[in-house]
């Protein structure tokens, strides 16, 4: 059995430092430019370089999504962005130009791969081998490819494969849809897209009158994905890397996303049997991550119905996740920074890198003045929590769900 990767977005250094600490064998970022997701907060060349030592400190790896369809004014500059990436010690890049692909293969002393990038909609072994010949090192499945076409394209071994895992969908093939780019202006094949899918539409008849919405269910956004299921599938397959999509989530979703997997993928190598309550365990852990319904996608058969987000549009952001350990406990208290307002008696659960989500109750708070404290209302305030089990800087706490003080 082949040791996979666990790859995960970073919109910026600290998502990506918590996405390493929680077991991601890789990030993957956007730079400064020419870059999808212009919307995420971007590194600076500085802050890539500074993210490489990390990563390599602790054996991860970082991947730089350059990933723009450039027209050619977009293009100016690319050399010497690619020169730069080099120095800074990347791994990867993750590209979907021919343009920039030819650019990065030509570079002498290049140090970092060529993966070609889901936006080329990569979903057959002939397709595989088209960019293997090129001379790329991995190619990004399109999320569109069944678990069989997968099995099938690693048994060739052509090149190296990284297929999708969690997180959202687009209702077209990624890279060939321009809803954004008709109705907004923004392009999203050069970082823009404003998520028309997801909007609130009404439909109407040819005359005019709106069509009710229980007779006629519209919808143009898609659950997101959720594989824990088909994880096993993909390691016996012979995959190389598993993708986490997502760098606008945010640190806890990072958290929880990956934590999760990782769990699974270690039960999975060790050669442990995972069984049908572990499995329900880490799916009801990967819901925690925020409240956007999700599904199989592609990996269940062609989508129906089942998959649509019917009238709900919009992803509501968890109060959960209430604080972040700065420090080991010592003495019995724990320093935190508070996330979310939270009291005295709050039943919660901590989790951390290495660390499955334990139970355990707030029984006493104090300021690092040492007053005793009954709530804490205001985030990012830093308070000491009594506090006996173990914790590592780093880890969360989260509230336990449906769960509020006694009072
Ligand atoms: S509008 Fe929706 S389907 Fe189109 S690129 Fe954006 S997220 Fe994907």
């Amino acid at each position: 059995m082949n040791r996979i990767e666990l790859l995960a977005p970073a919109g910026n250094l600290s998502k990506a430092k918590t996405a390493i600490l929680f077991g991601a064998d890789a990030v993957y970022i956007g730079g400064s430019s020419f870059s999808l997701r212009s919307r995420a907060s971007n590194f600076s060349m500085e802050q890539i370089e500074e993210l490489v030592i990390f990563a390599h400190e602790h054996g991860s790896k970082v991947h730089v999504t350059v990933n723009i369809i450039p027209h050619p004014d977009d293009l100016n500059g690319i050399d010497e962005y690619l020169q730069a990436l080099n120095a800074a010690g990347i791994d990867a890049i993750i590209t979907a130009s021919p343009a920039i692909i030819t650019r990065a293969l030509q570079m002498e002393d290049r140090h970092f791969e060529v993966h070609v990038s889901t936006q080329r909609s990569i979903l057959n072994a002939a397709s595989v081998q088209f960019w293997a010949d090129r001379g790329v090192d991995r190619v990004v499945l399109g999320r569109e490819t069944p678990p069989e076409a997968i099995r099938e394209i690693c048994a060739k071994k052509i090149v190296p494969t990284e297929v999708f895992i969690h997180g959202g969908m687009c209702i077209s093939y990624s890279g060939r849809c321009v809803l954004s780019n008709h109705m907004t202006g923004r392009d999203a094949n050069r970082g823009g897209c404003a998520q028309s899918c997801r909007w609130k539409y009404d439909l109407y008849d040819g005359q005019g009158n709106q069509i009710s919405e229980t007779e006629t269910p519209f919808s143009m956004s898609s659950r997101d994905l959720q594989a824990a299921r088909w994880i096993r599938e993909f390691i016996e397959s012979g995959v190389a890397s598993l993708k986490i999509e997502g760098r606008m989530k945010s640190d806890y979703y990072l958290a929880v996303v990956v934590g999760a997997y990782r769990r699974l993928i270690d039960a999975i190598e060790s050669g442990k049997p995972v069984t049908e309550e572990f499995l329900q365990e880490i799916e009801q852990e990967l819901g925690r991550a925020e409240n956007r319904p999700a599904g199989p996608g592609f990996y269940n058969g062609l989508p129906g119905k089942e998959v649509q987000l019917y009238r709900r549009h919009d992803e509501t952001v968890t109060q959960e996740y209430i604080g972040y350990v700065l420090e080991e406990p010592q003495d019995g208290w724990m320093k935190v920074q508070v996330k979310n307002n939270f009291s005295a008696g709050q039943k919660v659960e901590l989790f951390g890198p290495g660390i499955a989500p334990y139970p355990d109750e707030i029984t006493k708070i104090q300021s690092l003045e040492g007053e005793m404290l009954e709530v804490c209302p205001h985030p990012m305030q830093i308070v000491k929590l009594r506090w006996d089990k173990p914790a590592k800087p780093g880890s969360m706490i989260r509230k336990q769900r449906d769960s509020q003080p006694e009072n």
